[in-house]
């Protein structure tokens, strides 16, 4: 079966009853809730194949993994305040937003901290207040948007120009890809990267396709973004648990 041939009665009866008994979460695929996730904050409308409400980010990679059994295509999606539709789609959305909202750790030396990907933004910086310290980057939707999709979206908000983008304050993420490969990802000096290539497997095929890509298209990547083919729909694979860092030293009182 191919994601293409998902959607018979059939199919979705299977695929939400191996949902329902592998997965600790809310499986919902009545019309209600497949209605309710049809939109974001835009004005597309894509109905999703049903929604995944996990109870922990393991629940979220096992539901990952019975998606990809039955080969049907996953959304993540965390405020769901996309302007863009891209947190709708005509696939299984998990909505990390619910459960998956943990502050997990804190180190207020280094000024960092992991979180959970449903955490909404307003959130973290009440629970970090206690730290005198906050996330900079602050979206207008900052009461509704979470982490997750903040890294999907790169986003920003009037204090980017003040603490930068998303990008520039995440240190590492942890990854899911859909074929079940989780790992800490982050900035990796060339002699890292060698001994993971060196290592084999999945991962290291991901870092020397990265690595491929890189110095292939460095003078278009330098110029701007390059036209290569691309699956623009890969990232929302990952579950994400980001450690985030940002200079307290510039942070408005
Ligand atoms: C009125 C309004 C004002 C806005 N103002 C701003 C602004 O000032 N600055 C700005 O940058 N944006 C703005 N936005 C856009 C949007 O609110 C932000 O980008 C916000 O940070 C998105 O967060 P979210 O949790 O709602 O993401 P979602 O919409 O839920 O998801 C965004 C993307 O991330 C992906 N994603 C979500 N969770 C995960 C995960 N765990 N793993 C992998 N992928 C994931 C989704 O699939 C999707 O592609 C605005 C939107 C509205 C409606």
């Amino acid at each position: 079966m191919t994601s293409g041939e998902m959607g018979g009665t059939g199919d979705m009866a299977a695929l939400a009853a191996a949902l329902r008994a592998e997965v600790d979460g809310e499986i919902r695929f009545d019309a209600g809730s497949r209605g309710a996730y049809a939109t974001d904050g835009s004005n597309y409308r894509q109905v999703p194949l049903g929604v995944v409400v996990p109870r922990t980010v393991e629940a979220g990679a096992r539901a990952v993994a019975v998606c990809a059994r039955f080969d049907a295509p996953v959304l993540s999606r965390g405020g769901g305040t996309s302007l863009a539709g891209q947190s709708t789609n005509t696939a299984v959305v998990i909505d990390w937003s619910k459960y998956c909202t943990g502050l997990i750790t804190v180190d207020a030396e280094r000024r960092t901290c992991v979180v959970e990907p449903g955490i909404v933004l307003d959130e973290l910086n009440h629970r970090l207040a206690r730290h005198r310290l906050q996330f900079g980057p602050k979206p207008s939707t900052h009461s509704h948007c979470a982490l997750g999709g903040m890294i999907g979206n790169n986003s920003c908000g009037a204090s980017a120009q003040a603490y930068g983008k998303t990008v520039d304050n995440v240190r590492r993420l942890e990854i899911l890809t859909y074929d079940g490969q989780r790992a800490w990802v982050g900035p990796t000096p060339p002699a890292e990267r060698a001994r993971i290539i060196a290592g084999g497997g999945r991962l290291a095929g991901i870092y020397a396709g990265l690595d491929r890509i890189a110095t292939e298209y460095l003078a278009d990547i330098r110029r701007g973004y390059p036209r290569i083919p691309r699956r623009v729909s890969g990232y929302n694979l990952d579950s994400l648990l980001p450690e985030n860092g940002f200079d307290v030293a510039r942070a408005p009182s």
